[in-house]
């Protein structure tokens, strides 16, 4: 990468702070009052079994929820900039802009009838306001900073033309080239051979590291958590709870779910949906949550008296962690 060329400018990310989100699609509640903290310039892994809201936080959060979602309340800040409150231009200039989003599937996020160059180009002509002549130049650093070999020539390709790996590649390429200050990962690796997965792992990891990148990412794979994540935020039912330095809350998970997820991966050394699901008692909510706590039906220390009938709020419990449950006296 030549740093003169400004393509993968340095220290992009920001503190980033959500707080009280909720989103309902209809008359279900997909996310319920969900606080986290991102540290600037650092990862946070956000993991919990499927339809626990992970997919729906990521996307209110870089502001990109299907049509039939709405944010009900609560706030997404990155720096200074509340994108939960954008609306009209100033939403458009902020998606990408603030808060880039890479999907699982990068077929999806990519134009099939345009170059990919012309694709990264676009995004310097229109938000950086640069020459046509100065975007191509700057798409192919782009791609290069990604680990595209021979730029210029797969600059001029499709995205049918590209494998895999590549195309995830020149997303994430698309996504540079917006200069978010906060990136989104939403299991970006899990359409990929296992190979390939490694490699766009390390890719986003010393990208992270060389722009300064603020990063929160989506996954069901705590082997991915123990290698990239700083921090890691648990959800259950549509709420975040537990939030914890990954060292910390490896070493001594408080939330009981926090516990069993844990016994899951040390078990298998993989905590992948269906394990998830066969290792822990009972299902995850669908459709709507118990009262109480939503984890209740599946805790071995729930009681009659406060467990189900009380909502746990989060409780923090020091050197930046949080967990929301009635019995913390149960944590090692
Ligand atoms: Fe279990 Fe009760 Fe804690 Fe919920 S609040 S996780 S049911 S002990």
């Amino acid at each position: 990468m030549n740093e003169s060329d400004n393509s993968v400018p340095a220290a992009l990310g920001d503190d980033v702070s959500i707080g009280n989100l909720t989103v309902r699609y209809g008359d279900t509640t997909a996310l319920r009052g969900a606080h986290l903290r991102i540290p600037a310039g650092t990862t946070t892994a956000l993991v919990g079994e499927s339809g626990s809201g992970k997919s729906t936080l990521a996307l209110a959060a870089s502001r990109l929820l299907p049509a039939d979602a709405q944010i009900v309340s609560g706030s997404v800040r990155v720096g200074d900039t509340d994108l939960a409150a954008l609306s009209g231009p100033r939403l458009r200039e902020a998606r990408g802009g603030v808060a880039a989003y890479l999907a699982q599937d990068a077929s999806v996020a990519l134009n099939p009838v345009l170059r990919v160059g012309s694709q990264i180009a676009e995004v310097h002509q229109v938000r950086h306001g640069v020459s046509r002549r100065e975007a191509a130049r700057l798409a192919e650093n782009n791609l290069a900073d990604v680990g595209i070999p021979d730029p210029a020539r797969v600059a001029r390709r499709y995205p049918h033309q590209l494998s895999g790996g590549m195309r995830q590649r020149a997303v994430i390429a698309i996504a540079l080239a917006f200069r978010p200050r906060l990136l989104i990962a939403d299991e970006p690796t899990t359409a990929l051979d296992v190979t390939v997965q490694a490699d766009i792992l390390a890719l986003i990891v010393r990208l992270q590291k060389q722009c300064g990148l603020t990063v929160l990412w989506i996954t069901h794979d705590m082997s991915v958590v123990a290698e990239i994540a700083d921090r890691v935020a648990v959800m259950y039912g549509g709420r975040i709870v537990e939030q914890a330095d990954a060292l910390e809350l490896f070493e001594s998970p408080a939330h009981p779910y926090t516990q069993a997820l844990l016994g899951c991966f040390r078990q298998g050394r993989t905590a992948q949906p269906k394990h998830i699901v066969t290792a822990i008692k009972g299902s995850p909510p669908v459709g709507g949550v118990p009262d109480g706590c939503p984890f209740h039906p599946r805790c071995p220390h729930a009681d009659d008296s406060h467990c189900r009938t009380t909502l746990p709020e989060p409780r923090v419990l020091g050197g930046g962690r949080q967990a929301a449950c009635h019995h913390l006296e149960f944590a090692p």
